[in-house]
């Protein structure tokens, strides 16, 4: 059934943005005069830790849920993630009256297991070094009548998800660099599309956890690279691959990927803690780590950075800030 949709295009963002607007967040944009001043250019943070849920998934889930037909509404969502998507298609399958499974790895964060949980998902589990997560879901979409909706690969997610960079365009204006996280490029790809959109002489730029670069790797040359699951305290971006239906965006829109160590990304949230009093997860430091460590040259510059998300077990945050 995925095979039948074609690649989204700015108009399918805009159409997201009407679809989650009330329902989602507008998040705010934020700027710290200490940033700017440490890389000499002027930074515009998109803070989606704000967001329903602590994470800008709630965009793409709730918009892929608002396609579905009576049909699909009777047989339920079902998922699989590493967190954030699962817990974003819990509350959106509760707020649409509809029923979610959700196909999670054994060792996912205690707070985001909880959290999917408390929205009403039900959960099975599986071992992400083992299993094929993608498989599984598969196999009980079958069984049970229920529509599979993937945490990036998918048309109505990547529009849902571009909404992000609409807003932040919108409320910041025009950009010289759009700085963006890249797990399964569900976020980039749908970004891309704003930016291209609505600041067209924008440089688009992806950021991946060193540990993990096979987007840096699938760019350079020229198509999908796997990768085993990489380990790095950035969990949302711990993807193998890029999807079928991202690859393509990304490799049309963006001009390069660059990758972060987790020691840059521990810097940062400090720096988001200490400065700008925010709790911003590992992932949701990929973008601002870039830029705060010159990987990403932002002097003179007007650079958008999208903060991804905010979910992070509290013990273990207080290790990282310690
Ligand atoms: C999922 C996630 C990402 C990566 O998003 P993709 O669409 O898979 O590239 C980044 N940050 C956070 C907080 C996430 O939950």
């Amino acid at each position: 059934m995925q095979e039948a949709l074609a690649l989204p295009t700015f108009d399918d963002v805009v159409d997201a943005a009407s679809r989650i607007d009330g329902v989602a967040h507008r998040t705010p944009v934020l700027s710290s005069r200490t940033f700017d001043e440490r890389i000499g250019g002027s930074v515009f943070f998109k803070c989606e830790n704000f967001q329903r849920m602590g994470a800008f998934k709630f965009r793409g889930a709730y918009n892929a849920i608002s396609h579905f037909d009576a049909q699909a509404r009777a047989g339920g969502v079902i998922t699989y993630s590493s967190g954030n998507h699962a817990q974003a298609i819990a509350l959106s399958a509760k707020l649409a009256g509809i029923r979610a499974t959700i196909v999670m790895p054994k060792d996912a964060p205690a707070a985001k297991v909880e959290a999917t949980k408390g929205y009403g998902g039900e959960i099975v589990f599986y071992d992400r070094y083992t299993e094929d997560r993608d498989a599984i879901g598969r196999r009980l979409a079958q069984e049970r009548g229920m529509t599979l909706i993937p945490p990036y690969d998918h048309p109505h997610v990547m529009a849902g998800q571009g909404t992000v960079a609409k807003e932040l365009i919108e409320e910041a204006g025009p950009l010289d660099v759009l700085v963006v996280c890249l797990g399964g490029g569900g976020l980039l790809s749908g970004c891309a599309l704003s930016a291209a959109a609505l600041s067209p002489s924008c440089e688009i730029i992806g950021v991946e956890p060193e540990a993990g670069n096979d987007g840096q790797q699938s760019l350079a040359r020229g198509e999908i690279v796997r990768i085993d699951p990489p380990r790095t305290i950035a969990d949302g971006a711990a993807t193998a691959f890029l999807g079928n239906y991202t690859f393509p965006v990304i490799q049309r829109l963006v001009s390069r990927i660059e990758t972060v160590s987790d020691a840059q990304l521990i810097e940062t949230m400090r720096f988001f803690a200490q400065r700008m009093k925010m709790v911003v997860e590992p992932t949701g430091c990929l973008a601002a780590a870039a830029v705060m460590h010159g990987i990403v040259p932002a002097r003179g510059k007007r650079v958008g950075v999208i903060v991804s998300g905010g979910n992070v077990d509290l013990p273990r945050y207080a290790e990282f800030i310690a």
